[in-house]
């Protein structure tokens, strides 16, 4: 069935720049990109992917490749000022990692992790489990996330540190699944919308596994 529905299925970057062109790939489907950039999404080789994997999402290529295109971004964006990126643990670890090492500007970093309560994530109820080291009063904050799902999480931590003055306040996500948003947020900064899939891999996990993958997949039923 997902191949089926890949043939339809737009892999979009969400930068401005419009290009839209077909990749012929290996398995001789043709797959529509929108984006500053078009990657070759399927170069691991079914061999080399992790044995539960089903299928590899995004490689390293084009995770690597759409991460500078960010960080160019954000570079620009940021001239002359000094964020401070909040990574949001766990999963945000890799793309963090990536993130403000391609950045050419200076800024600091902070980590924060929300979580659902177990057995009520449906209700939308988030806490903060880990808070931040330093104050953000007067800072441009951008929030560093794995990947934007009903964006429960965003929409408590917006609120959250909206409280605490910040001068400005972004969103970066690798990831967004905008079929899936139960509340109103889109990020200014996104790497990759994908479709309504579990995926991990990249930093992120099932079951705490598969975290260190360096792409992203879908696992094996
Ligand atoms: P949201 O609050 O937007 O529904 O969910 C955000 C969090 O849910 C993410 O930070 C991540 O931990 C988890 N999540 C949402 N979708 C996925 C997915 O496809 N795979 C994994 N591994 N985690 C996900």
């Amino acid at each position: 069935p997902f191949r089926r529905s890949m043939r339809s299925w737009r892999l979009e970057g969400s930068s401005s720049t419009t290009r839209t062109r077909s990749l012929g790939l290996s398995t001789g489907a043709s797959y529509h990109c929108a984006g500053a950039a078009v990657f070759p999404i399927l170069s691991v080789r079914p061999s080399m992917a992790h044995p539960d994997i089903e299928r590899v999402l995004l490689d390293e290529a084009a995770i690597r490749g759409r991460i500078q295109e960010l960080a160019a971004q954000l570079s620009a964006d940021y001239a002359g000022r000094r964020p401070v990126l909040i990574g949001i643990l766990k999963g945000s670890v890799p793309f963090m990692a990536d993130l403000m090492r391609a950045m050419t500007l200076d800024h600091t970093v902070d980590f924060m992790c929300a979580s659902s309560y177990s057995g009520e994530s449906s209700t939308g109820v988030v806490r903060l489990v880990l808070d931040l080291r330093e104050s953000i009063q007067g800072k441009d904050v951008l929030v560093i996330e794995d990947i934007i799902d009903t964006g429960l999480t965003l929409g408590y931590l917006r609120q959250n540190l909206l409280t605490r003055g910040p001068k400005s306040l972004e969103f970066v996500t690798l990831l967004d699944k905008p079929d899936c948003r139960k509340v109103n947020i889109s990020p200014k900064y996104c790497g990759f919308k994908i479709p309504n899939e579990f995926v991990v891999g990249y930093g992120l996990d099932y079951d705490e596994a598969y975290r260190h993958l360096p792409y992203i997949g879908v696992l094996k039923k």
